[in-house]
């Protein structure tokens, strides 16, 4: 069972301009899907994947109840988790917060740099003592991120910060932090996040990556390849370099994600 817990996808009306942007932004970055829920499940099945994560993130305080619509309109608890969002800064963040916990959304997506906000800044207590309360997944965005703005905003040194403020299962994207992975092996590894596997492929020294799966553990490590950005196999293809025993792998490509999904099969 193959499960990858890091997936985007957009509306049908606004994908093609969604993903030129965004590619645009970020350097001129191929994708790999049309961007549409049909897309993704095109290459969910071409790639054999089981089940998707997919992250949506409200990038403003007057898009997050559609963000959060659309989210519930693809989510079934089968074979698509759709995760809300809410905007930081948001007056009703915390009701919102609310909404995506009676839609049957399991987690929510943050993300430091289209949301403004510093990790470790005060302003998020609350935000992250409703998601606790609610038992709904968190799930970051994590270190640089090539179509943002500096300064970054969710370095490993944030999250260490933060992490006394948050009670329930989280995950920093990106091995921790995209191009952040000495300062993950020294600051992260050993704490309760979890790391998802995307954005390995030829970007993460192996050597690295090796370490940190060792020091941190494959029962907190979940695959993940950010689609449409990248494909399970070019994240396949990395993960098969890293040395790893198949117990492990299968904790990777779909134990963990079970366990916090709630999937039992
Ligand atoms: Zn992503």
């Amino acid at each position: 069972m193959l499960i990858d817990f890091h997936t985007h996808c957009f509306p049908d009306k606004i994908a093609p301009k969604a993903l030129e942007k965004l590619a645009y932004s970020s350097g001129g970055i191929e994708y790999y899907t049309d961007g549409t829920i049909g897309g993704l499940k095109k290459s969910m099945g071409e790639e054999g994947v089981d089940a998707a994560v997919i992250l949506n993130i409200a990038t403003n305080e007057h898009q997050m109840e559609s963000v959060n619509n659309f989210a519930a309109s693809v989510n079934n608890n089968s074979d698509i988790f759709a995760f809300g969002s809410v905007y930081p800064d948001a007056k009703n963040a915390l009701d919102e917060l609310e909404r995506i916990k009676s839609l049957g959304l399991k987690g929510v997506k943050l993300h430091p740099e289209y949301q403004k906000f510093y990790v470790d800044d005060e302003k998020m207590k609350p935000i992250y003592k409703k998601i606790s309360q609610l038992g709904l997944i968190l799930v970051f965005h994590a270190g640089y991120d090539y179509g943002a703005e500096l300064p970054f905003h969710g370095l490993p040194t944030n999250f260490k910060n933060a992490l006394k403020w948050i009670d329930t299962p989280t995950v920093a994207a990106h091995w921790g932090g995209i191009d952040c992975g000495i300062e993950v092996l020294e600051m992260l590894c050993g704490t309760d996040l979890y790391f998802d596997t995307s954005f390995g492929y030829c970007q993460m020294p192996r050597e690295i990556a090796m370490k940190i799966i060792e020091k941190h553990g494959a029962d907190k490590m979940l695959f993940a390849t950010d689609s449409p950005w990248r494909t399970r196999a070019m994240e396949k293809r990395f993960l098969n370099t890293l040395e790893l025993s198949d117990s492990e792998l299968d904790a990777i490509y779909n134990g963990n994600a079970k366990r916090l999904l709630g999937i039992n099969q």
